[in-house]
């Protein structure tokens, strides 16, 4: 049995790995979040079963997805469990994979671009740089009760974490934006909302913390949101505009002058 991450959305950022376990399975059991592309090179006799969440509503609930990988794989069939991005990254990868150990299944584990390198690499936001970002925080919007997290230290998150990406986060963008600024966050601090990531219908709104609420809406998911400096940087790396069109700053953050200083 395989536990494969199909990376954020583009068919193309498929691992090597990822597309020969493809060829190989029997039975593909896949995220809502997985393309139809991807699916397609999967073997054609393999049977597709569609196991998917959408906007933190389960179709199916996560122990009847677990316990349908390990009657699936006690068929004797070669099983793999397809999921969006990494599947050890905000996608239950784990608890899947308990369950196999629970019940003797062995199984690979073939990681998966998560969504928060995919997007900010096709967004032209490095995740860090050298004279704005040393530290990053991947965070989720939502708990397994569906709330954002209590048991974070927001005021540390607000205070101490130069870039944070939040998964899941449209939901409760309110309520996050609150609890940064509440911490003591500058409510000017560049953000960024990242939609559908890697996809032909990728949109990225360019913001500040304050106003990500406001940008939010016409946002549909799924979405990361950015907070930091580095969003800055997309003005000078925002490759994909620049092959449409779009000028890039060589010195977004005003820095030339000592960039070479260490
Ligand atoms: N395991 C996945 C995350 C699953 S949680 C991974 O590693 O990427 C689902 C959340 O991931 C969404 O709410 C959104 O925040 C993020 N996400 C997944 N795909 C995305 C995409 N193409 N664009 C933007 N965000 C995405």
């Amino acid at each position: 049995m395989w536990l494969v991450g199909a990376g954020p959305g583009d068919p193309a950022l498929l691992t090597l790995a990822g597309l020969h376990a493809l060829q190989q399975a029997d039975v593909v059991v896949h995220d809502a979040l997985v393309d139809k592309r991807i699916l397609a090179l999967a073997h054609p006799d393999a049977e597709l079963i569609y196991a998917g969440k959408r906007g933190g509503k389960s179709s199916q609930k996560q122990p009847d997805i677990s316990a349908r990988l390990v009657v699936l794989a006690r068929e004797g069939r070669k099983v793999l469990r397809l999921k969006g991005g990494d599947p050890f990254v905000f996608g239950r990868g784990g608890e899947e994979a308990l369950a196999l150990v629970a019940a003797d299944i062995p199984f690979r584990v073939v990681p998966g671009i998560t969504a928060a390198i995919g997007g900010l690499a096709y967004a032209g936001i490095p995740m860090t740089h050298r004279a704005t970002a040393t530290a990053v925080t991947f965070v989720t919007g939502h708990n397994l009760y569906g709330q954002v997290p209590d048991d974070l230290d927001w005021h540390a998150l607000a205070n101490g974490a130069q870039v944070l990406i939040f998964y899941m986060a449209l939901k409760h963008i309110e309520e996050i934006v609150d609890r940064l600024i509440t911490g003591g966050c500058d409510p000017h601090t560049p953000a960024a909302l990242i939609a559908q990531a890697t996809t032909e219908t990728q949109t990225i709104v360019e913001t500040d913390l304050a106003g990500a609420v406001a940008a939010s809406r016409g946002i549909s998911p799924p979405a990361l949101f950015v907070v930091g400096e580095v969003v800055r940087l997309r003005s000078g790396l925002d490759w994909i505009g620049a092959l449409g069109g779009r000028v890039l700053e060589s010195d977004p953050l005003g820095q030339r002058d000592d960039r070479d200083v260490g």
